[in-house]
């Protein structure tokens, strides 16, 4: 965050998790204590809001393994035989209960070592999302983590989602590429039957994996185009831009089966940009984004952990009254205080004092 250079390309290369963890001067001054953030978050529940409630709504900007919550790992975990703690520094720590897994959800540190007193008391974001992967092994576990989103989507009638998934954070344990396209297929399937939650997947590349890695997975993802519509890249953005995976996205804007949704690299072909909420603080990047229509996802919930909320929602409000679309989404919801799209469409149009009929509230309807 706080990107303070003219050059659009890393504005718009990134989900906010990639950037904060590449930016080594934030500020977590005025921001909500954890403590303060649930009570807002059941505030926003209290009320009761049947528009936010009710409306069909659209999930562009979520990624699967960020919606492990506490009971699937806890119950995977076990069923696999997989350890269920998290390590901190050179130690390691096991969770004996399920609710002490529970509450290490609410340690995790939005910012690595900044705004916290006791912050080696805390995990950081990678630790506790990657080392969630390591329960999912057998294609039954993935339709489950997917299943377990699918259902949670229904709830909050989320008619089309496109999550997303990391495969290279699978491979590189072991776990071959088909039992996981499986399981997703199979739960893919079942949620448009069972449930009515319409859903197509995108893989992100690690951004700290080889382009030769990013490449091979690609070809994996072409023969699964029944249900990869898109593909984007994930992780940590330290010292590895979007240029490095150029040949695989140029490979991918020539395919007509596969979409560049996620980042922009090069000079031409954003169709869309994650998160991007500082590009409000720029007129000239605003601008720009809105001639050339590029669509925003916003995940509100991510900068709350982390920003004053004042700082935040008068940014999307810009945008929005810039005439940019902005679709607001939720990102990891399992990691960022269990909070999903219903309470992030909530949260937003409480702080920017949007209307029922305004449209970054519409632009979720199918
Ligand atoms: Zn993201």
């Amino acid at each position: 965050m706080g990107h303070s250079n003219s050059n659009i390309e890393p504005l718009l290369a990134g989900s906010p998790r990639h950037v904060i963890h590449a930016c080594q001067t934030p500020s977590s001054r005025g921001s909500l204590s954890y403590t303060d953030r649930l009570v807002l978050r059941q505030d926003l529940l209290h009320e009761k809001d049947a528009f936010v409630t009710n409306i069909p709504k659209v999930e562009l900007h979520l990624h699967l393994e960020g919606t492990l919550t506490a009971e699937l790992r806890w119950k995977l975990g076990k069923k696999n035989g997989v350890p269920l703690g998290l390590k901190r520094g050179g130690t390691y720590k096991e969770f004996e209960t399920l609710e002490q897994l529970k509450s290490s959800y609410a340690l995790i540190q939005p910012r690595p070592g900044h705004g916290f007193d006791h912050a080696e008391e805390r995990f950081t974001f990678f630790e506790a999302y990657y080392t969630g992967f390591e329960v999912l092994i057998t294609s039954q576990d993935f339709y489950e983590l997917a299943m377990n989103y699918f259902e949670r989507a229904a709830t909050m009638n989320v008619r089309y989602c496109e999550p997303f998934f990391d495969p290279q954070g699978h491979t590189r344990r072991g776990v071959a590429f088909e039992p996981v396209i499986d399981g997703l297929r199979r739960a893919q399937i079942e949620a448009r039957e069972s449930l009515h939650v319409e859903s197509k997947y995108a893989i992100c590349f690690l951004r700290d994996m080889s382009q030769e890695s990013a490449m091979e997975h690609y070809e994996l993802a072409l023969q699964a185009r029944d249900v990869i519509i898109g593909i984007g890249l994930d992780s940590n953005e330290y010292r590895r831009p979007p240029s490095l995976f150029e040949a695989v996205f140029t490979r991918a804007r020539a395919h007509e089966h596969i979409r560049h949704v996620v980042s922009r690299v090069g000079g031409t072909g954003a169709e869309r940009l994650d998160h991007g909420l500082n590009d409000a603080e720029k007129t000239e990047l605003v601008d720009l984004i809105h001639d050339k229509g590029i669509g925003m996802t916003v995940c509100p919930w991510a900068y709350v952990r982390h920003e004053p909320l004042d700082e935040i929602f008068p940014r999307i409000r810009t945008l929005y009254d810039a005439g940019i679309k902005v679709a607001i989404n939720s990102d990891d919801p399992a990691y960022m205080d269990d909070s999903w799209i219903t309470h992030n469409l909530l949260v937003t149009k409480r702080m920017c004092q949007f209307g029922d009929g305004d449209g970054v509230l519409d632009t979720t309807c199918h």
